[in-house]
């Protein structure tokens, strides 16, 4: 008798299910692996979305992360425009919104965010957006044009991006925060002034500290103006809401799986559902470098990583080493590159030139590296991330000297 075909399913044809598919046929899944995802197009990077995207620099074949062919090549059932509607753990099936029932072995979701919405009065008038999928972008591509004026509604990357990419166009910027401050929940303070610096050397304007309280119309339902607390009233054509994400994880929760601000996960994918995995941008992770803290991070270095972590365990291969989180951001001439997080860091060393456009921001927590937020200097980054790995202690005098290399403020080493 011939054995069954084991299932493995996957919810959601993002960044994360798109990597999973592809890492269980590396890893020599010879199963079937159905790709269920509710957009039109097969998996795709969305970091191109809010950059190259919107100056006209990215298209759908450099977007996409395998062409179409691949999936066909290598068996996987990709079906897009097919949204789950709910998961019955207890069957071990999923349905369809178009009522078909499909049966598992092992399930993946990987369902990532969605845009958070603002609740003012105005939200629905045309020209108010968020940008999260590719159709977003095509259409906030269209609204970028010299002369136009551009409102975004949060200092946050996608908003900083979206503030560089739209300068390129010509189109007017201006940037309203809540906060004291840009990339308040995610940036030190020196990064924050750094950016809104060279953003207004580039013309945005800011209004940071304010709320906003209403939007009303211009011409033909389209939004024409915003109102804020202080009185102020602003106009523009179009407004980008960049207010963060929260996790599409009610699937999982009205099935029973654990949640709390996203699907609760081990090291191995794994969700509190036997046979139930998830991964990317939905999860809750912990984090094997700050002793398993565990947070939701919004990265596609993230994305990749639970991916070969669950596809290594569906396998019954060894787990992946535990990676340092890692991000990046372009915004004009500037890449912004993370390692790691600074939980729990005292001290905050400068290192390079920050007039320059050229630097590094290391955080220390008892002289142990934690975190670096390096601007323009990939050197910076990629041995800070290592030194991060094996938990170095620096030197802080020869830390923030320029003159002595990055690697011998690491004590114990050695000069040979
Ligand atoms: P997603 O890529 O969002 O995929 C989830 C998919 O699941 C979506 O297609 C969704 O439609 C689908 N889905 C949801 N529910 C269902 C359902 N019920 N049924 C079927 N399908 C469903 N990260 C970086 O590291 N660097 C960057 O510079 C960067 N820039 C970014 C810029 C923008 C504009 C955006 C939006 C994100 C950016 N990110 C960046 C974040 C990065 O893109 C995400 O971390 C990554 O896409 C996460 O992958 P994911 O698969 O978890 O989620």
């Amino acid at each position: 008798m011939t054995e069954p075909i084991s299932r493995v399913l996957i919810i959601g044809a993002g960044h994360a299910g798109g990597a999973v598919a592809a890492a269980l046929r590396q890893f020599g899944w010879t199963g079937s692996i159905t790709l269920l995802g509710e957009e039109a197009h097969p998996p795709y990077q969305r970091p191109p979305l809010s950059k190259g995207w919107l100056i006209g620099r990215a298209d759908l074949s450099s977007v996409v992360l395998r062409p179409e062919a691949y999936y066909l090549e290598q068996l996987i059932d990709l079906r897009l425009n097919t949204h789950v509607q709910a998961i019955e753990p207890e069957q071990t099936r999923v349905i369809t919104a178009d009522g078909a029932v499909l049966s598992y072995d092992h399930l993946i979701i990987a369902t990532g965010t969605r845009p958070r919405q603002l609740s003012i009065p105005g939200v629905e008038l045309g020209g108010v957006s968020t940008l999260r999928t590719l159709d977003d972008a095509k259409r906030l591509r269209q609204a970028l044009s010299p002369g136009k004026h551009l409102a975004i509604i949060g200092g946050g990357y996608i908003g900083l991006e979206s503030a560089a990419s739209a300068r390129a166009c010509g189109a007017e910027v201006t940037i309203i925060e809540r906060e004291q401050r840009l990339l308040a929940r995610v940036a030190h303070p020196l990064l924050s002034d750094f950016f809104q610096d060279i953003h207004e050397s580039q013309g945005v304007k800011f209004v940071l500290n304010s709320e906003l309280l209403s939007l009303s119309a211009g011409a033909e339902g389209q939004v024409g103006a915003l109102m804020l607390r202080d009185g102020r009233t602003l106009r523009c054509d179009h407004v980008l809401v960049g207010i963060g994400a929260q996790a599409n994880d009610e699937l999982a929760q009205v099935a029973g799986i654990a949640c709390d601000n996203g699907i609760l996960v081990d090291e191995f994918a794994r969700t509190s559902w036997p046979g139930v995995y998830a991964v990317g941008d939905v999860t809750r992770r912990p984090l094997a470098h700050y002793e398993n803290h565990s947070i939701r991070l919004e990265s596609v270095a993230n994305a990749l990583e639970q991916a070969r972590q669950a596809a290594a365990h569906i396998c019954g291969g060894p787990p992946p080493a535990a990676e340092v989180p890692w991000f990046w951001s372009d915004q004009y001439q500037y890449k912004l590159q993370i390692a790691g997080i600074p939980f729990g860091a005292s001290q905050c060393i400068l290192r390079g030139n920050l007039q320059g456009g050229k630097f590094a921001l290391f955080h220390l927590a008892n002289e142990r590296l934690v975190a670096v937020e390096a601007v323009n200097s990939p050197a910076d980054f990629l041995l800070g991330k290592m030194m991060i790995d094996r938990g170095a202690e620096l030197d802080i005098v020869l830390l923030a000297d320029t003159e002595c290399s990055l690697k011998s403020a690491e004590r114990g080493y050695a000069v040979v």
